[in-house]
This record gives structure tokens, C-alpha cells and sequence, in this order.
């Protein structure tokens, strides 16, 4: 029977990445859907519940893609929510990559260092790769600063980490290069989680940071979310730390990708978010 992999996406037109890595990780024949809201779901979900009964229901899956992480968080639960009993297909949420690259550049991060105990800074960490990889790294036992231009949008971002995973970080309004030493005081570990094209910590703060281990950037463009580092570095050692760039880390949030997409038609009940996608992806 074929692996069959329905693709929602809320953009207009379904990603383009999320369809060749479905094929990639094995999947015979992908339905994309572009333009898809949460009132659309249902139906859609539907289409692969009543198809394929028993066992034969693990061979339709459903993968939740587009730009919106906030909409794909909806989305998720549209889906989850149209499942009953043992009437169900297995579900991946990666809107915008976020919950893929997250898991990467944690298991980059405590592959080269273990974290428990120590201090991880997090810049600019209230977007949703930044949110994901704050919980990853609280959950691996870190004591995580979350930073932001605002304070308050950093406040927010701990206290939804609070509430979802009843995990504590500690917010850090961060607008000048003092503050950015004052986050990196005492961190093992920096991790750029910021927009693309913008520069959060300068190489003359971090190289002077004594317990300072592994430094991370998920921004790919130029320039990068920390300086003096390399986009392709991966485990680099650079002034004394590991290096990881954004296409070091790239290359493992590809593998854990296929990897998630594989496993769901391995069963029918399987719901990928965050952590699930973060425990394929430390078992690679
Ligand atoms: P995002 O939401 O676009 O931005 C993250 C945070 O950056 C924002 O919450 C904001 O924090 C801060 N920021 C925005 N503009 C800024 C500016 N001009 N100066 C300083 N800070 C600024 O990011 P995301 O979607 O979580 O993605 C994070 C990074 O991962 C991006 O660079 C993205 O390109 C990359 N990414 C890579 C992949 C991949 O597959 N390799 C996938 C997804 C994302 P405050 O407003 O709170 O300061």
C-alpha cells in the first residue's frame, strides 16, 4: 500500500521543501494543500481517517507546514482534535521549520557539551525557533536565559515556556553590549536564535567570556547572529569555543526531518511537536 503524506500548509502555496523532503524520507505520493486555515482541517483530517481501516490506517499521515508557527500550532490541534478512539493517522507539526531546527541545534549544542548545571544564553529567543530551543535546553537540565530588545516580549515568551512545559528560564531585556556580557556571564553556552541578517553578539564579548564552551547561530544570512563565526562551522573550534553556524546545524535538522516523516507510518497514533521531533532526532 503506498505511504501516503497529506501536506497542510497555511501559505498559498505549499512549501516546496516540506514536499522534496517527504519523498526524500520515503513517502510514495504527497496531497499538499496551500491556503489551508484551522476551519479546513477537519474535513482534510477526515479524508485520511475513513480511507484505510486497521493497521492499513498507518500508511496516511499528515505533516503541518507553513510560514505561520502560530497558525500551525492551531492546526495541530484542529487535527488532533478530529481524532477519535482508535480512528486516527499519525501527525507532524514543523510550521517554518521551527520545531526541526530547534531540535538541531540543541543536539548540536549538548553533543559538544553537556549542559546540566550550566548556564545557556539564548539571543533573541522569543521567536519560535528561540522558544523551542529555550525548552529543549531547560528540559536537558540548563539554566536558560531568554533574551529580547523588550523585556516584556521576554517575560511572555518564559511564562508560555512556564505554562506548556512547566519549565522556568529567566527573561533578560537585552538592547547594548554590556547587557549581552551580562546574559553571557557565567553561560556555557550562546545560541543566536534571532531574525535573519541581524547580529546579536560581537566576537569582543564573546571571546572574553572564561566559561563560555559552544557558541550557536541558527541565522544563515549575513550577518550572522554571531560574529567572528562561520555559517558552515560545525563543532569548529574558533578563540577557544565550539563553533556551530546555521548550515552545521542545517544538515542535522534535514536528517531529523526525514527521520520524523519516516517514523510516521510506523503507527497510526503517533502526534510529532517539539519534543517528540527532539527525541527522533537525539536517537539518530
Ligand atoms: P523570528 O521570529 O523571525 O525572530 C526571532 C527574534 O529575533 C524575534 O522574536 C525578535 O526578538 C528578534 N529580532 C527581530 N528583528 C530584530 C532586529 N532587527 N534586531 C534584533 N533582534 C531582532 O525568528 P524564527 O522564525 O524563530 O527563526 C530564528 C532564526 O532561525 C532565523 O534566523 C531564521 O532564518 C532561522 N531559521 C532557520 C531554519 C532552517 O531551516 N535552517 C528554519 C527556521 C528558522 P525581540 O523582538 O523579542 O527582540
Amino acid at each position: 500500500m503506498q505511504k501516503l503524506l497529506i501536506q497542510l500548509d497555511s501559505d498559498k502555496h505549499p512549501s516546496a521543501f516540506d514536499g522534496i523532503t517527504a519523498y526524500d524520507a520515503g513517502v510514495d505520493h504527497v496531497l499538499a494543500y496551500g491556503g489551508v486555515g484551522v476551519d479546513d482541517v477537519r474535513n482534510l483530517v477526515y479524508g485520511a481517517m475513513f480511507t484505510r481501516g486497521g493497521d492499513a490506517l498507518k500508511n496516511s499521515a499528515i505533516f503541518i507546514g507553513g510560514s505561520s508557527v502560530q497558525a500551525g500550532e492551531r492546526m495541530l490541534k484542529a487535527a488532533t482534535d478530529a481524532f477519535f478512539g482508535p480512528v486516527r493517522v499519525s501527525v507532524m507539526a514543523d510550521p517554518n521549520g521551527a520545531n526541526t531546527t530547534a531540535a538541531a541545534a540543541v543536539l548540536k549544542i549538548i553533543r559538544a557539551t553537556s549542559v546540566a548545571g550550566k548556564g545557556a544564553a539564548i539571543f533573541a529567543g522569543t521567536g519560535p525557533v528561540g522558544v523551542r530551543a529555550a525548552t529543549l535546553l531547560a528540559k536537558e537540565g540548563a539554566r536558560v536565559v531568554l533574551t529580547s530588545r523588550s523585556l516584556a516580549r521576554a517575560q511572555q515568551a518564559a511564562q508560555d515556556i512556564k505554562e506548556r512545559f512547566g519549565l522556568d528560564v529567566i527573561p533578560l531585556e537585552v538592547s547594548d553590549e554590556q547587557a549581552v556580557a551580562r546574559a553571557l556571564d557565567g553561560a556555557a553556552v550562546a545560541l543566536a536564535a534571532g531574525a535573519a541578517g541581524v547580529q546579536l553578539v560581537s566576537k569582543a564579548v564573546w571571546v572574553a567570556q572564561p566559561v563560555l564552551e559552544v557558541v550557536a547561530d541558527i541565522n544563515a544570512v549575513p550577518p550572522l547572529g554571531i560574529e567572528g563565526i562561520k555559517a558552515t562551522d560545525d563543532g569548529k573550534p574558533r578563540d577557544g569555543k565550539l563553533a556551530f553556524g546555521a548550515l552545521g546545524i542545517g544538515g542535522l535538522k534535514m536528517k531529523i526531518h526525514r527521520a520524523a516523516v519516516a517514523r510516521l507510518f510506523e503507527q497510526n497514533d503517533l502526534v510529532l511537536d517539539v519534543e517528540e521531533i527532539y527525541a527522533i532526532g537525539k536517537a539518530l
